[in-house]
């Protein structure tokens, strides 16, 4: 089993929408997949009120269902952890015990800031055991300035960036607003992009 955790203290930054495709798409490729809502915010948890979803979801309550992950779901292919919109002790848990981050940033100017601090917290943990990262671009506008500066930010962190992004696509909300994910829309371009990218998160486990 390993766990992939989605993760940037941002509101907003795409981490559900992001968790709920990638999870959406491992689910089609015939894994089985876990999701463990970490944000007490409960988006992702709300979102499955509609039961629609073809993968389990967990609620955690606390750091302690966190750190709970290996041995509670250990029959599970994938783990994915939605995490919460601060930098709480949910987010270190997180960190600690996943196999892969993954800090989903948004072009905008003024939200790469918040990102840095689970760079911070990654590092701390590297000291212990190395943990593989990679930035996901969400929300992605073709505004070659705005992207620019962005690949900027996240090259001088030295943690690289999937090739694939997620574009900015009234899909994604429409699907998310009914319980769905684009898999369930005929948005071709949008399951692409996330199928190109799910290879992607794959290729890091070979
Ligand atoms: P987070 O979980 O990091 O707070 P969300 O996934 O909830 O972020 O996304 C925040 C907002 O941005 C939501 O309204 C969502 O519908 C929208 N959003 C996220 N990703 C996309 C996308 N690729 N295209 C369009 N809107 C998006
Ligand atoms: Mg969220």
């Amino acid at each position: 089993m390993k766990i992939i955790a989605f993760l940037n203290p941002k509101g907003g930054s795409g981490k559900t929408t992001a968790a709920i495709n990638v999870s959406s798409c491992l689910t089609g490729s015939g894994k089985k997949i876990a999701v463990v809502d970490t944000d007490p915010q409960m988006s992702l948890t709300n979102w499955n009120k509609a039961e629609k979803a073809e993968f389990d979801v967990y609620t955690a309550a606390s750091e302690k269902d966190v750190y709970q992950v290996r041995k509670d779901l250990a029959e599970y292919d994938f783990v994915i952890i939605d995490g919460a919109g601060s930098l709480s002790v949910i987010t270190s848990a997180a960190v600690m015990v996943c196999d892969l981050i993954i800090i989903p940033v948004t072009p905008s100017p003024l939200d790469f800031s918040a990102a840095g601090s689970v760079v911070t917290v990654l590092e701390a943990q590297a000291y212990n055991r190395p943990v593989e990262a990679r930035f996901l671009i969400t929300r992605k506008i073709e505004q070659a300035t705005m992207l620019n500066v962005l690949k900027d930010s996240i090259a001088q962190t030295g943690i690289k960036p999937f090739k694939t992004a997620i574009t900015q696509r009234q899909s994604y909300v429409k699907s998310v607003m009914e319980g769905e994910s684009v898999f369930d829309t005929n948005d071709g371009a949008a399951k692409g992009e996330i199928a190109i990218l799910t290879r992607e998160i794959l290729e890091l486990f070979e």
